[in-house]
């Protein structure tokens, strides 16, 4: 029965060619291949070349076709697939199936993987007595461990990462020559006895004995200890001490920006924030970003870890170093080492100079970061990822682009900055940058560009950037370009294309642009946009009434002082009992009256951001802000979704008015309805409006899709909401899952605009 089957096999048997592009390489995919065909007794080949991993396979097609399904389906964790290419091939009578030398690499079109979380595998051994890597803190295997942030060129081999300077011993290099073994060209691949090591700082010298049990103490002892992590330095202390949590704030000169909670497992995790089963997958997963949780209360933890905002962003070690360092139970503060408005520390000398002053000591490692990498932060928004920031353990992996693309480099906003690299198909999203405000963090972004370009062969031949003069990353591409052209993107604009080109979506949509600051065509500065939009063009079909925004800056600092510039423009008199009126000096109070009418030192805004300050100001959440959206994320918080009443804007195509919802907010603010009420209401009333301009738009130009984006959609109330409402009235609507609403997702949309203009 069993050979006539076999005979069977091979008189009807095919061959089939795969081409598998993605991250395939080092990450496991030759052995797991060749496990399969070894299983399903198949044979042929499986090897890597410059675009991937190739594989021919020769059996019966209905073998065949359980092999294509299970390549996708039980491929190694860390490999992510793009692309499967086949071809039909002549049988050739072959039997037994073999790994295949690697095939020259001399294109640089792999993709690099993202860093990694340390797997369960690996964590076994970390905390296995008898194991060769026991509390070895950097144990990794082709499952997981650093990845970009040591990569210095491609091809990703050791010698062209930090790790080339550690020679392995024996019994490292036999488990990477070992197709069986999960180590198999694992690049990173160390132990004790040939790898990197963790040791000890303080006052410039190393200390002798256990680096962790020493960094331990410190933190106990309420002090701030610098840890050099995967993609650079956190600062790290205790998060239930008030003292060592304020000490910190103190010296990083962080008022209230809430700081994220390092801890070592999920149940900790649950002691300290709410969680859906969705939030601990995303907690839990390889990327392992900060996730923003619903705080619980009473669990001792500092209130001034994450102050007014009901939330906290938590992340689980994703280092065996983290891992060692934060036992089951701790919760540190972890937070980017580096001074307000620097890029992240990576470098241990740099460390001992810029954090000398921040920290009292340093748990250094000579394993060198190539490349500094912000922790990722991600919300939930109805079961899927709505990033925050996308960074560690998401950079370099492309968005998929639905339009070809010349090779061009996008350099995005000021704040929050990324650029994108992009070319064919491909848009590689750089990690966050930071607040593009110094030369430091030009520094930052020009080398990380040119690491990238490096890594991916991409020379650009143009360059797209925002409309606005006065941007760092808008004048650096000009003096970079050399001819080449630059492209000027509108603000909204990208924001609409760049909701688009993640979804795949090229045809024209409705887009509603909400953020803080966008330099508009006009003059002005926008921020509550609608758009007509597709790559090629926008027209601005509706916008929030404009409100002079008095001194700029300082109106953003000062939500008072904006609530009581849209008082002014809708109106409605200073009133004393208005919270925002009653913040203001009597002396302010007549000098922000005379700019106003004299229209003196004061742009004009439409922005939504702005709006949200204004409400949270008369709702006397918040008069002044020491970070960016501060008063709307506080608003948020406040939010009480069980009122289901909503304020409403008066719409005078193409002007949306805010005045009133503002007399409401007054209204009922003075009449003693608790804030969360009005928080809610105001949410409502933005939803409320969207939805009508909306069905307004459809009617009149024929378009389903509605897009979202912009900063102000980060509020997973106002997005989750919207999105119901429209759906619920037959909208197709498109919102962000793969690069944020707010500024750090803006250079994908800069880059699918610029390329439809030269098409
Ligand atoms: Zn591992
Ligand atoms: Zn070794
Ligand atoms: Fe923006």
């Amino acid at each position: 029965m069993e050979s006539r089957d076999i005979m069977t096999i091979v008189q009807q048997g095919a061959r089939t060619r795969f081409v598998v592009t993605g991250i395939v390489q080092g990450v496991g995919f030759r052995p797991f291949v060749h496990g399969l065909a070894i299983e399903l007794r198949l044979a042929g080949f499986v090897g890597n070349d410059s675009s991937g991993v190739f594989i021919e396979t020769e059996g019966p097609p209905a073998v065949l076709e359980e092999f294509r399904r299970r390549l996708y389906e039980e491929a190694p964790p860390a490999a992510r697939i793009q692309t499967v290419e086949e071809t039909s091939m002549a049988t050739l009578g072959a039997s037994g199936f073999s790994i295949a030398p690697s095939v020259a690499r001399s294109s640089g079109s792999a993709l690099v993987s993202p860093d990694l979380a340390t797997c369960d595998a690996c964590i076994s051994e970390l905390e296995n007595p008898t194991d060769r890597r026991y509390r070895y803190a950097f144990v990794n295997c082709t499952n997981c461990g650093p990845r970009f942030t040591i990569t210095l060129t491609m091809p990703y081999d050791r010698p062209q990462t930090t790790m080339d300077r550690f020679t392995m011993c024996e019994r490292c290099h036999s488990e990477y020559e070992n197709p069986q073994d999960r180590r198999f060209h694992a690049q990173p691949n160390a132990c004790p006895d040939c790898g990197p090591e963790v040791w000890f700082e303080r006052n410039g010298s190393r200390v002798t004995g256990h680096a962790v049990t020493a960094a331990r103490k410190v933190v106990a002892d309420g002090g701030v200890v610098a840890v050099k992590g995967l993609g650079g330095f956190h600062l790290a202390c205790d998060a239930f001490s008030e003292l060592a949590v304020s000490l910190l704030r103190e010296r990083k000169g962080r008022v209230d920006k809430p700081f994220a909670v390092m801890v070592a497992d999920l149940d900790t995790a649950r002691t300290i924030a709410h969680l859906t089963d969705d939030e601990e997958e995303l907690l839990m997963s390889r990327e392992r970003p900060i996730t923003l949780l619903p705080k619980k209360h009473g669990t001792g933890l500092s209130e001034i870890v994450a102050p007014w905002t009901g939330h906290i962003g938590v992340m689980v070690a994703y280092t065996p170093l983290h891992r060692l360092l934060i036992t089951p139970g701790d919760v540190w503060v972890m937070t980017s080492g580096n001074r307000s408005q620097e890029p992240i520390v990576n470098r241990n000398e740099e460390a001992r100079s810029r954090l000398a002053s921040l920290a009292d000591a340093f748990v250094m490692h000579d394993r060198d970061i190539h490349v500094p990498v912000d922790d990722s932060v991600m919300r939930k928004l109805d079961g899927a990822d709505l990033p925050v920031r996308r960074s560690r353990g998401y950079a370099p992996f492309p968005v998929a682009l639905p339009i070809d693309v010349p090779p061009l480099l996008a350099t995005g906003g000021e704040l929050k900055a990324t650029f994108c690299l992009a070319s064919g198909r491909h848009g590689f999203m750089s990690q966050h940058i930071g607040d593009m405000e110094n030369l430091e963090t030009l520094d930052a972004f020009s080398a990380a560009v040119g690491h990238m370009q490096g890594l991916f062969r991409v020379t650009p031949q143009m360059f797209a950037t925002d409309l606005h003069p006065g941007y760092l990353s808008g004048r650096w591409a000009e003096r970079i370009a050399d001819g080449r052209p630059v492209v000027r993107v509108q603000h909204h604009h990208a924001h609409i294309a760049s909701v688009m080109a993640e979804n795949g979506v090229t045809a024209p949509v409705i887009g509603f642009s909400f953020d803080g600051t966008g330099y508009g065509t006009d003059a002005t500065i926008w921020g509550g946009e609608v758009l007509i939009a597709d790559f090629t063009r926008f027209e601005r079909l509706a916008h929030l009434a404009t409100a002079p925004l008095p001194g700029g800056d300082a109106a953003v600092r000062r939500p008072y002082r904006m609530a009581m510039a849209h008082l002014w423009a809708a109106g409605i008199p200073w009133s004393l009992d208005l919270p925002p009126v009653a913040a203001a000096s009597p002396e302010e109070r007549r000098v922000l009256l005379t700019q106003l009418e004299r229209n003196l030192n004061v742009v004009q805004t439409s922005s939504m951001g702005r709006l949200f300050d204004a409400v949270a100001a008369l709702a006397g959440v918040r008069q002044e802000v020491t970070y960016e959206a501060q008063a709307a994320l506080e608003l948020e918080a406040l939010a009480d979704a069980t009122d289901d009443d909503h304020y409403v804007f008066e719409v005078r195509d193409p002007v949306i008015d805010p005045a009133p919802v503002l007399r409401s907010v007054i209204r009922d603010t003075q009449a003693g309805v608790p804030v969360g009420v009005v928080a809610m209401r105001f949410h409502r009333a933005v939803v409320d409006m969207i939805v009508s301009v909306a069905i307004t738009l459809r009617d009149r130009e024929g378009i389903g899709t509605v897009g979202l984006s912009g900063g102000v959609f980060q509020n997973v109330t106002l997005t989750g909401l919207a999105r119901r409402l429209l759906e619920e009235n037959g909208f197709r609507v498109l919102t962000h899952r793969l690069v944020p609403p707010n500024d750090g997702g803006l250079a994908l949309g800069q880059a699918m605009v610029a390329s439809a203009k030269v098409r």
